[in-house]
């Protein structure tokens, strides 16, 4: 298969340096191997998404000097996909409706504490009747167990680390999709989550690579699961290190990251950056 891989951002701000990092690290793969890149929109948020932050991004990723396949992607015109992944899982009983409010999930939980993987399952179907009666909102839950009885235990999963995880792991990795609980593939408001999306985005277009940073190392090990459940291929992995900056922190939007756009208007140029990165 042609070695293919993707940048899929979410247009919930503008990028920084971390993000060109990530998509020229990408780009530069899919260029040394001859084969395709792929520019994925993530805006299944539809509260955080916005226009102007994609065609910012856009802006940007062609004055990085990046070109990709069209047409792009954008994962909110696709969400009947989504819910028919859904129907597959539930027809397969390994999803659960679960009503609880991100309150009650948290009681007991002090503020400093992280959240804690939630496994539960359905309630009794009076009760589930009822709520459903009352019209209350649900997400769909995958059911670890259930998951682990369909596959006959989780030892089978394994998926290719060519980059590194945070620990130093690479190579043949043991899945452990355990750690993160009965996760949320279908959000109360949009109907999908991300980790669904992703997984049957990667595998409908074709995606042979993951490459992305570090941070979502844990991710692979749920999204190597639902690969399972849904009978689709398992992508290779390649996370790369995160960027730094000087103060040895990495960037990130919530620090309010000098944005690619406020480098460009200062005169930085793509080659500078590049030298900068070690790319
Ligand atoms: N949309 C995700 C983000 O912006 C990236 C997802 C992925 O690369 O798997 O963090």
């Amino acid at each position: 298969m042609l070695f293919a891989t993707r940048f899929a951002p979410s247009p919930t701000g503008h990028l920084h340096r971390g993000h060109a990092f990530s998509a020229l690290t990408a780009f530069d793969a899919a260029q040394a191997e001859r084969g395709r890149f792929v520019l994925r929109i993530e805006d299944i948020d539809a509260t955080r998404s916005r226009p102007e932050f994609e065609a910012s991004i856009l802006e940007d990723l062609a004055w990085l000097g990046l070109t990709w396949e069209q047409p792009v992607r954008r994962q909110s015109e696709h969400l009947t996909d989504y819910h028919r992944a859904i129907d597959v899982l539930r027809d397969k009983s390994l999803v659960y409706r679960c009503f609880r409010t991100r309150k009650e999930l948290d009681i007991g939980r002090a503020p400093h504490e992280p959240a804690q993987p939630f496994v539960g399952g359905p309630l009794p179907p009076e009760e589930e009747a009822a709520k459903l009666e009352c019209g209350e909102a649900f997400a769909w839950r995958l059911s670890l167990d259930a998951a682990r009885s369909a596959l006959g235990g989780f030892d089978g999963l394994t998926f290719i680390e060519e980059g590194g995880g945070p620990e130093g792991e690479t190579g043949l990795i043991r899945a452990r999709p355990e750690t993160a609980g009965d996760i949320v593939l279908a959000r109360k408001d949009v109907g999908v989550a991300y980790h669904l999306a992703v997984v049957l985005d990667d595998a409908l277009q074709g995606i042979t690579h993951v490459i992305r940073g570090q941070d979502l190392f844990e991710a692979a090990h749920i999204q190597r699961l639902l690969q399972a459940l849904l009978d689709l291929p398992t992508p290779t992995y390649r996370h790369h290190r995160l960027l730094v900056g000087p103060d040895g922190k990495r960037y990130a939007k919530r620090d309010k990251a000098q944005t690619l756009r406020e480098l460009r208007t200062a005169g930085v140029t793509p080659d500078q950056l590049r030298a900068e990165m070690d790319l």
